[in-house]
C-alpha cells in the first residue's frame, strides 16, 4: 500500500525554526545540522529547549546499533540502547543520527525515540520496541520518521540488499540501494505514519557520516508535555 499522500514536509514558519515538526504530535521534534549537535552542544540544545518549550536535561542512551529498548525516568546518559521510551511527563528523551533513520512514537501515556540504521532495521529494532511498550499496556497511536539517507543515495552491498528484498531500489547512479525508512515503515502496520522526503545524503542543511565522515549528528527529541 502507497502512504505517499501522507507525505508532507514541514515548512519553516513566521519564526524560523532548526528543527522539524511533524505536524498533529504532541512533543516530536527532528534537528537538522544548523541545530548543533544536541548531545553536547549544550548551548545549542538550550535554544532547541527554548523554542520547543522543554527542559534541556535530556535523556540519551550510547547506540550501538542494536534492539535494546531502555525505559528512561531521569535525564542523562542511560546506557547503551538504540530505542528509549518515557511515561514520564516533561522529560526529553533524544537520539542522534547522520543517515540512519530517527523514528519517533506517540502514544497515551508514553512517547518514545528510535535509531535505525540498516543493522537495527534488519534485527526488528522498530518492531522490538513496539512490542515490548505493547506489553506495558502501550500501544502506538502515530509515528513520525525523520530524515535519512534516502534510497536515492544509500549505495549497500549485495549482504546488505539481501535483507531488504522487498526494498531493493537503485541509486541515481544506478548502483543497488535499499530504501531502509521505506522499510520501517511498513513494519508500522496500521499506524499512521509522518514520513520526511528528505535525504542526508544531498540535503546540505543535514549531516550525513556517507557524505563526509562527519562525527557531528542531528538529534532528534520526543517528550510528553506536562499537563
Ligand atoms: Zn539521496
Amino acid at each position: 500500500m502507497s502512504r505517499s499522500d501522507r507525505i508532507v514536509e514541514s515548512v519553516a514558519g513566521p519564526m524560523e525554526s532548526v528543527m522539524i515538526r511533524p505536524p498533529g504530535f504532541r512533543g516530536a521534534a527532528f534537528g537538522e545540522a544548523a541545530a548543533g549537535d544536541l548531545r553536547v552542544d549544550e548551548a545549542g540544545r538550550r535554544r532547541a529547549a527554548d523554542e520547543l518549550g522543554v527542559s534541556p536535561e535530556w535523556a540519551f542512551a550510547t547506540q550501538v546499533h542494536g534492539t535494546t529498548v531502555i525505559r528512561a525516568t531521569t535525564p542523562g546518559l542511560l546506557g547503551e540502547a538504540d530505542a528509549i521510551f518515557t511515561t514520564r511527563q516533561a522529560l526529553p528523551i533524544a537520539i542522534a543520527t547522520a543517515d540512519c533513520v530517527p523514528i519517533i512514537l506517540e502514544g497515551t501515556g508514553f512517547t518514545a525515540v528510535i535509531h535505525a540504521g540498516w543493522r537495527g532495521a534488519s534485527a526488528g529494532v522498530v518492531e522490538r520496541t513496539i512490542s515490548e511498550l505493547r506489553s506495558g499496556g502501550l500501544n502506538v497511536s502515530r509515528a513520525a520518521i525523520g530524515p535519512s539517507i534516502g534510497p536515492c543515495c544509500y549505495e549497500v552491498g549485495d549482504e546488505v540488499a539481501e535483507r531488504f528484498p522487498d526494498f531493493s531500489r537503485r541509486t541515481t547512479w544506478g548502483t543497488t540501494s535499499v530504501d531502509i525508512a521505506g522499510s520501517i515503515e511498513e513494519s508500522l502496520g496500521s499506524v499512521p505514519v509522518w514520513r520526511s522526503a528528505r535525504c542526508t545524503f544531498t540535503d546540505t542543511e543535514l549531516h550525513s557520516y556517507r557524505k563526509s565522515r562527519t562525527k557531528l549528528r542531528q538529534v532528534t527529541v520526543a517528550w510528553l508535555p506536562a499537563l
